[in-house]
């Protein structure tokens, strides 16, 4: 029996990158997976490979959120386990920061989170409890150039998971957020227009010495969503190779 027998997760963002590393271990755990992404191809081509279920689902949008728990109700039962994982990223100085470019990493990245969290709550309460992962960032830890909306949204994701923990501790339902920080995934080349990016130099600024692997976040993803995390709620787990344990005044040696 796996880690995560009797789960239903519903993980979104979940047609690449961290996301579907969480949905690779999750069914290498026994969980029913859903995969949930606007990118139909790459998320119907894992969910077939896993045995999972597929579902289409732009997350900042309310109504795609009352359809695809209405289909995993359907398929499987009211998901007990959600993966706040779609994110985007922008770059752009705050003089150069356009309102819609604002917005669009808002609705996804922070109001994608609360419309998700409130279409499985009601569900989990009913069924006695569940348990949340919130994909912040260590920008939702501290600040970073270029980032104004990223990191806006990301501190967003971590107060608002703190307030549900709170909520709902007492109806069975656990709520974290999960900070990763330079994780090798088509983020970063996505955001800087597609080029491909050599993370060797931003590896060595790391303590450990290199940039984290999805795997290594998904890791932490079946912990909080298992039973094994039974005592932790409200709280942030940060993945991020001892980056934010310096100051920036500290070298690493
Ligand atoms: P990624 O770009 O590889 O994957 C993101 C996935 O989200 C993609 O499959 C994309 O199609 C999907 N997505 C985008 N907009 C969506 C929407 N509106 N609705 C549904 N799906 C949507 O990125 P990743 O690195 O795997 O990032 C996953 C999460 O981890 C994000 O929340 C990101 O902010 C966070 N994160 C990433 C890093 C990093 O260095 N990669 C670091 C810290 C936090």
């Amino acid at each position: 029996m796996g880690r995560l027998s009797g789960k239903i997760a519903l993980i979104t963002g979940a047609a690449g990158g961290q996301g579907a590393a969480a949905a690779r271990r999750f069914a290498e755990e026994d969980a029913r997976v859903v995969v949930a992404d606007v990118r139909d191809d790459e998320g119907k081509a894992l969910a077939d490979e896993l045995g999972a279920h597929f579902v289409h689902l732009d997350v900042s949008e309310e109504d795609g959120w009352a359809a695809a728990v209405a289909e995993v109700t359907e398929v499987y039962a009211p998901p007990n386990v959600l993966v706040n994982n779609a994110g985007i990223l922008h770059f752009a100085r705050l003089q150069d920061t356009t309102l819609a470019d604002y917005q669009r990493v808002i609705q996804i990245n922070q109001v994608g989170t609360f419309l998700g969290m409130r279409a499985v709550v009601r569900g989990m309460v009913k069924a006695g409890g569940g348990s949340i992962i919130n994909v912040s960032s260590i920008e939702g830890l501290r600040a970073a150039p270029l980032l104004s909306a990223y990191t806006a949204s990301k501190f967003a994701i971590r107060g608002m998971t703190k307030v549900a923990a709170l909520e709902l501790a007492g109806k069975g339902v656990r709520v974290n957020s999960v900070h990763p920080g330079m994780i090798e995934t088509g983020m970063l080349p996505n955001a800087l227009g597609g080029q491909a990016v050599d993370l060797t130099f931003a590896g060595k600024k790391v303590p450990l010495g290199r940039v984290g692997q999805p795997e290594e976040v998904a890791q932490l993803t079946v912990f909080l969503a298992s039973d094994e995390s039974s005592y932790c709620t409200g709280a942030e787990f940060v993945a991020d190779g001892g980056v934010t344990a310096a100051h920036s005044l500290s070298s690493f040696g």
